[in-house]
């Protein structure tokens, strides 16, 4: 089966520095107050951080730099003109900022980040903020220091003004009760030609849908598809209202087909798309993202560090799957487009968890690996539990969800298979083992499979046209609940 992918996407969900933490500073401690503004320069804007928080206690703090997002590396290497206010700076390593003080003095950090064009990858700013006649537009972690320890500590940000006439879009406007790792995880989207669709979701919170740029399809007729996957994820995972934003920014290249998207954080998503792709296509891409909000960050997070890849299967793989299961859920696609939107591929042959963690982001053969794996281990996982009668899919999830909201240590990708056994009884541990540890490629289940007509193209070829049962398939793959 499936994923046609025409150019390489980054569909994922967070950089590397998306470590989970459990460290938690005293809650006395008033919370990280971060500004940030955009200033004019000689040649062009720049980006101004200005971080007020308070040392620690032994009288020293370790202040972590922008550090990686997917492929760029190095991006301290941005960071200029550092000064602090109530301590003084001790040479540390360059992407480390090491401030000594007075035990739990008031600390006021100030930097800059440059500024560049947009890059030719992803959303372009993933080695820096882009800025430019357009406006300007940043990944909350290319930007954002954050405390050795305290990624999880309240937070609050501000935005300065934008330029007068630019329309900002942002998930950081709405950032005075957060934490600096949700604030790390924001995008910025501001210029003169940004334009914002609004949609009311049925719980009565808010959508907006913010795009830059010229695009295949209306700005309408995304936003629509956009309110009714977001209302479904709502839905799915029993979530609380609470505002919602879409970025959509265009790729400038006109005759080739470009989309992905990251999603970032509990609340938003930000996606890019050149104006070849259409609208079908572009929100299969909007369905993966904005199962982001849950995937894998509410559910116990990534590994840390370089070991990140390893849980993609999980991040990526599942999301994959609820992003077509909402797909047909919400009536988005019919049973007809799910089928076409799945279509054959080529396995990359076995991909160990090792081999993820080292060779993930420099071999371009193994991108959609996790995708693929992942996909096909959700259909499996759910089929073995609604044939077994012990619930589906969603019931492990949401109980996950649950123990990751209570605490602990272990990782979305670890803690699933825990769970699963904990709701079904069921073991998963070899299927771990083998399509996990070694990368064994996992096949669909047969019984899905034949009726979705995804069998391996070893089969004899049909001649003429196969009426084939979608509205099957659909029931085989997804089951019959929401
Ligand atoms: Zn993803």
């Amino acid at each position: 089966m499936r994923f046609s992918v025409l150019i390489l996407v980054a569909l994922l969900s967070a950089g590397a520095t998306h470590a989970r933490s459990q460290t938690h500073a005293p809650s006395a401690q008033p919370p990280i107050a971060v500004e940030i503004t955009l200033r004019e320069g000689p040649e062009r804007r720049a980006v101004w951080v200005d971080m007020t928080f308070q040392g620690d206690a032994d009288g020293r703090t370790v202040v972590r730099l922008p550090d990686r997002f997917g492929y760029a590396t190095d991006l301290w290497l941005n960071v200029t003109e550092v000064s602090v206010d109530g301590g003084r700076i001790t040479p540390g390593d360059a992407k480390t900022l090491i401030l000594d003080h007075a035990p739990s003095a008031t600390l006021h950090l100030r930097y800059r980040v440059k500024t560049g064009v947009r890059g030719r990858r992803g959303l372009g700013v993933e080695a820096g903020p882009a800025e430019g006649a357009q406006g300007v537009s940043f990944l909350g972690e290319t930007v954002i220091a954050y405390l050795e320890g305290r990624l999880d500590v309240p937070a609050t940000v501000r935005l300065g003004a934008m330029p007068a006439g630019w329309t900002l879009a942002s998930d950081l406007e709405a950032a005075s009760d957060t934490t600096l790792r949700e604030a790390r995880e924001s995008y910025l989207l501001a210029g003169p030609t940004v334009r914002i669709v609004e949609r009311r979701l049925p719980d009565g919170s808010r959508l907006r849908v913010a795009l830059r740029g010229d695009f295949d399809f209306g700005d309408d007729a995304v936003a629509n598809n956009a309110a009714r996957l977001v209302a479904y994820q709502r839905q799915y995972w029993r979530a609380p209202p609470g505002s919602f934003l879409i970025t959509i920014d265009q790729v400038p290249v006109p005759d080739v087909m470009i989309w992905g998207g990251q999603g970032r954080g509990a609340d938003s998503a930000a996606l890019y798309a050149s104006k070849a792709v259409w609208l079908s296509k572009f929100t299969e891409v909007l369905a993966h993202e904005i199962t982001h909000a849950w995937l894998a960050r509410a559910l116990g997070g990534l590994p840390a560090g370089t070991d990140e890849p390893k849980g993609y299967w999980f991040s990526e793989g599942f999301a994959d799957y609820l992003g077509y299961r909402s797909l047909v859920k919400s009536g988005v696609f019919s049973p007809a487009d799910f089928g076409t939107a799945l279509s054959g591929h080529a396995w990359p042959g076995p991909v160990s968890a090792e081999r993820m963690t080292t060779d993930y982001w420099r071999d371009p053969e193994l991108f959609n690996w996790p995708y693929f794996q992942g996909f096909n281990l959700a259909l499996r996982w759910d089929e073995r539990l609604r044939g077994s009668g012990k619930g589906a899919l969603r019931d492990v999830l949401l109980a996950q969800a649950k123990h990751a909201a209570a605490g602990g240590s272990q990782t979305a990708d670890a803690l699933f298979p825990k769970v699963y056994a904990e709701v079904s009884g069921l073991d998963l541990s070899a299927d771990i083992e083998r399509y996990v540890t070694r990368g064994e490629p996992a096949q669909v289940p047969e019984a899905i499979a034949r009726i979705c007509d995804w069998l391996p193209t070893a089969d004899p070829p049909r001649n003429g046209v196969v009426q084939l049962d979608m509205d099957g398939c659909v029931a085989a793959a997804f089951g019959p609940s929401i």
